[in-house]
């Protein structure tokens, strides 16, 4: 059963965000690239998505249409790669202004 949490109202902060004022936790901003499994993952291919795994592929649409972001914390999926190649997609992802935040 999923339960909701109730935070206080200083708990979160209100940002511009790629354009947007979107709403966060404010022990979270930030970090959603520390928590992603995507970044990790070979399967993952944000500079081409027609040969990135296709729940990435969804859910990067959704967050571009939604001004949301929406890290993977889990996945059946994941397939993972040596440093070199998490490396390489790492500074490739960052140094891309098309890629956004999820
Ligand atoms: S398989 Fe899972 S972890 Fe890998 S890119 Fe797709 S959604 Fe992300």
């Amino acid at each position: 059963m999923i339960e909701k949490v109730v935070r206080s109202a200083e708990e979160f902060e209100k940002y511009e965000h790629d354009t947007y004022d979107v709403w966060v936790r404010k022990d979270l901003k930030g970090k959603e690239d520390d928590h992603n499994l995507c970044l990790n993952c070979a399967r993952y291919n944000p500079s081409d998505w027609r040969y990135s795994c296709s729940i990435a592929k969804k859910l990067h649409g959704l967050t571009k249409s939604y001004a949301i972001t929406a890290p993977v914390w889990e996945c059946p999926f994941f397939k993972n790669m040596d440093v070199d190649d998490q490396k390489y997609w790492i500074n490739q992802i960052k140094g891309d202004d098309n890629y956004g935040s999820c």
